[in-house]
């Protein structure tokens, strides 16, 4: 029998290595795989360059006029062969992981409009199945029906630690202390928000994965997939 083909959404808090095991994951067995909060940040990196935010205040009826003229894709890079988040055919991966971005992206995501066009965007690209998705409302709101859904928790200060070795790894200066005040701060918005708050789907496995290592991790979720694969194939025969 050939392999199905299914949809594994991981949620979780900011900076707890979601998208390293999703990554991880998708390159072993073949899947794509797309960064959901590259999106969002790719919507507030656009209101940052055009005016659209202003200090803490956000255009509303602005943005909602532009956001469909909006064009978010995923492609490897040519030279690095590493994924590269695209605004309108613009490689903005690095922009969109700047304290800037960081600070604004929570009141950019909790917009109804704005959830509503890259929802729309990420089922379109979770028809083809064969997707690890990373983000805050996967399983919730996005593939309420995926096969697999992870929710992923790690303390805070462990995930500053883990977002300033990122940052640092990309030659960017980084302030620990702030670093871990914005994740404290867009825990709590992505928590409270109206709009798909962040929350574990009733059927998600939950990880803690303060004190594992990156292999551990990995390890760990490549058997939650074999282990879907194999519940599929026993309810099929
Ligand atoms: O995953 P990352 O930390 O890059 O996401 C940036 C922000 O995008 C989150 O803090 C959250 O506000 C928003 N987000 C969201 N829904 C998703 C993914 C990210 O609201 N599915």
């Amino acid at each position: 029998m050939e392999t199905p083909r299914i949809i594994i959404a991981i949620d979780g808090f900011s900076s707890c290595g979601k998208s390293t095991m999703a990554k991880d994951l998708a390159r072993r067995i073949g899947y794509t795989y797309i960064d959901s909060g590259a999106m969002y940040r790719a919507v507030t990196l656009y209101c940052l360059q055009n005016g659209i935010i202003t200090g803490d205040s956000v255009d509303t009826r602005r943005l909602e006029a532009e956001i469909n003229d909006l064009h978010i894709t995923f492609a490897a890079d040519a030279e690095s062969g590493k994924q590269c988040t695209y605004l309108n055919g613009v490689c903005v991966e690095q922009a969109i992981r700047s304290m800037e971005v960081s600070r604004h992206v929570s009141t950019v995501s909790k917009l109804s409009f704005v959830r509503t066009a890259l929802v729309d965007a990420q089922r379109r690209i979770g028809q083809e199945k064969g997707i690890v998705m990373d983000g805050r409302d996967i399983g919730t709101t996005v593939f309420p029906d995926a096969e697999l859904k992870i929710f992923v928790t790690a303390s805070a200060r462990t995930r500053a630690q883990r977002r300033a070795d990122e940052m640092k790894a990309a030659g960017t200066p980084v302030n620990i202390d702030e670093i871990e005040q914005n994740i404290a701060q867009r825990d709590h918005n992505d928590l409270t928000r109206e709009i798909s708050p962040l929350r574990k789907a009733d059927d998600a496995i939950e990880l803690d994965n303060s004190h594992m290592s990156i292999d551990e991790q990995n390890e760990w979720l490549l058997a939650r997939y074999r282990e879907t694969i194999d519940r599929i194939a026993t309810s099929k025969a």
